[in-house]
């Protein structure tokens, strides 16, 4: 018996009706982002190691442990992208944007982490994300946010919950660490090995920490909203009075980070009931970040959605599978003749709109229409010698097995009206 060659841990291959599902997604963001003004960027899949190192930044779990970076044969090191923002930043730093100017893009595809595969959580897993590029409002932030809430509900994913808190600006981090530090450090011996490193070498990222036994500490911690200056209580605030505006329901979780360090003012994440363990369903903030190494630093907004966990929340809810799209026609040809004319048939069904598929073999009569049936396909046309003799081809409805004769030159007319009927 052959060896079966099963796709990598952490990877999958993705199928029929499944494939439906991943479309739908596409589709639906690639509608309704740029009625916002976002227009869809494609950045390579893999780029110099560097773009993710200065991007994502060295202290995150993803650049000091996930990363599948390998050198090409230059000796250069290249990583396959774990995230969007990074490359999407460095895309539009090579076109710049102009003081005052701002960029609108979204993407899509796949993205690489070395993590430990479980349920929603995978090696190479998709995202759909956005990034406004270019200046500093709170209702961009307000803005950015209800995009990706009705992305939700144009998916029809219910029972979501928006996480919302505020960073500050980095005039605002000293103290904040410092309040961290004071309350945290009496307890350093409770916390795990990783939050003990945390303390000294980024208290803020202690807050982000998974593990069971940091928990009641880290939700007893100074809340960050009340430390900040004013001008990052009046960006929060309005930031929130916008998002009430738009009738967005949002939930301000004081201890929400983040991981990365360039995030300044909003933070957000949605979590979603039906995901399990790996409940994030999307995850995104305002960061401020130069560009190209010695430019000045410019602001934007954005998210990040995982696909396969978007596919989890819609299977929770048990939303109506989106239909793959079936065979509509199959030509069954009986004999050499009809044989040879088959391909030239369902080439002009397919120019007609008509999903076709074509005896190729010449079989029976009764194992072609097997296999119409086995493609679900809606009807056969049916052509042997007396048909061709005749001018005509029979038209067999497989559902009611009801069949009509057409003169051959109305086959594409009269079949697609039979569909639209
Ligand atoms: P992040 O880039 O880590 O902020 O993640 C943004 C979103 O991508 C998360 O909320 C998840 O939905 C998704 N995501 C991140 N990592 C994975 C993974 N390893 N497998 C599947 N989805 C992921």
């Amino acid at each position: 018996m052959s060896e079966k060659l099963e796709p990598l841990p952490g990877t999958a291959d993705i199928w029929e009706p499944e494939t439906s599902q991943w479309i739908f997604l596409e589709q639906t963001a690639r509608g309704l982002f740029p009625r916002y003004g976002y227009s869809e960027l494609r950045t390579p899949i893999f780029e110099r190691t560097d773009v993710f190192v200065r991007g994502i930044g060295t202290e995150t779990d993803v650049v000091q442990k996930e990363m599948y970076t390998f050198e090409d044969r230059g000796g250069r090191s290249l990583t396959l992208r774990p995230e969007g923002t990074a490359g999407v930043m460095r895309a539009i730093a090579n076109q710049g944007v102009a003081e005052g100017d701002e960029k609108r893009v979204f993407y899509m595809g796949p993205m690489f982490r070395g993590e430990r595969p479980a349920a929603g959580r995978r090696r190479q897993f998709h995202q759909i994300g956005a990034e406004a590029v270019g200046r500093a409002a709170p209702a961009m932030d307000a803005e950015c946010i209800a995009m990706l809430v009705h992305f939700l509900e144009e998916l029809g994913i219910r029972d979501s919950r928006l996480l919302l808190n505020s960073r500050g600006t980095a005039a605002d981090r000293p103290a904040v660490a410092e309040a961290l530090k004071a309350y945290f450090a009496p307890h350093k011996e409770a916390l795990c090995p990783d939050c003990q490193r945390r303390l000294d070498a980024n208290v803020w990222r202690l807050l982000d920490c998974k593990v069971e036994g940091c928990q009641p500490l880290i939700n007893g911690a100074p809340k960050i909203t009340e430390l900040l200056g004013d001008e990052s209580k009046t960006f929060f605030a309005e930031v929130c009075r916008n998002l009430d505006a738009m009738g967005v329901a949002y939930q301000v979780e004081p201890r929400l980070v983040r991981g990365l360090d360039y995030y300044v003012h909003t933070v957000f994440e949605i979590q979603h009931s039906g995901l399990g363990a790996q409940n994030a369903l999307a995850g995104g903030g305002r960061y401020a970040i130069a560009l190209a190494s010695g430019d000045r630093t410019v602001e934007g907004v954005g998210f990040a959605l995982g696909m396969e966990r978007l596919l989890m929340a819609r299977q929770s809810l048990n939303l109506a599978a989106a239909e793959a799209p079936g065979c509509q026609a199959y030509v069954v040809a009986l004999g050499p003749q009809a044989l040879a004319l088959a391909l030239p048939l369902a080439q002009e069904l397919r120019r007609c709109g008509v999903r076709t598929l074509c005896e190729t073999a010449g079989r029976s009569m009764k194992a072609q229409l097997r296999t119409a049936n086995k493609v679900h396909a809606k009807f056969a046309l049916i052509r042997g010698d007396s048909e061709l003799e005749k001018g005509t081809i029979v038209c067999k409805n497989l559902d009611t097995s009801v069949q009509e004769e057409w003169p051959v030159a109305e086959t594409a007319a009269r079949l697609r009206a039979a569909l639209a009927g």
